[in-house]
């Protein structure tokens, strides 16, 4: 889904880490009324808080997505995002099923290269293993230490690996 609706000059900052947020990022389209927005990364990480949970409907933010590589579509870009988010990290014949124009190898290869072995990506994680890091007492935050834990729910799986 592409939308339009916030001007970024008063689009809030990530409820999960308080970045100003950049596209595409996903608002959650059952909290309201004001929005609750989070950037890709604290989404992934299954980010929840008050009465906002991980399994909550969303829409992807974005008005402009790059094109990250010749012979990948944004439209592409999106489904890949999505498939990874339904499907699961690491899943790479679901997520190939549900793109269907790539395959197994190029969904990983790319996603891999454009989303995880990023500088930009993962100075982001570093900054968000420490925000947990030094909020691990914060009741706010209900994630289980755990790994296997936290690797068996739906949408806590993917960056959370890199976590461990
Ligand atoms: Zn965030
Ligand atoms: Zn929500």
């Amino acid at each position: 889904k592409l939308d339009r609706i916030y001007d970024p000059s008063d689009k809030p900052p990530c409820r999960g880490c308080s970045s100003n947020l950049v596209e595409p990022y996903i608002k959650c389209a059952e909290c309201g009324p004001s929005p609750f927005l989070l950037c890709l990364q604290c989404f992934t990480r299954g980010f929840e808080f008050k009465k906002h949970e991980s399994d909550h409907k969303y829409e992807i933010m974005t008005s402009d997505f790059p094109v990250l590589e010749p012979g990948w579509t944004a439209q592409e870009e999106m489904a890949l995002l999505e498939a990874v988010m339904d499907c699961g990290f690491g899943n790479w014949q679901d997520v190939a099923y549900q793109m269907r124009t790539k395959n197994k190898e190029e969904c990983e290869a790319h996603y891999m290269k454009n989303f995880i072995n990023n500088p930009l990506f993962s100075s982001t994680l570093l900054n968000l293993r420490q925000i947990e890091e030094a909020r691990t007492a914060d009741t706010a935050i209900p994630f289980k230490r755990h790994c296997s834990t936290r690797h068996s729910q739906r949408h806590r799986h993917s960056l959370f690996l890199f976590f461990c």
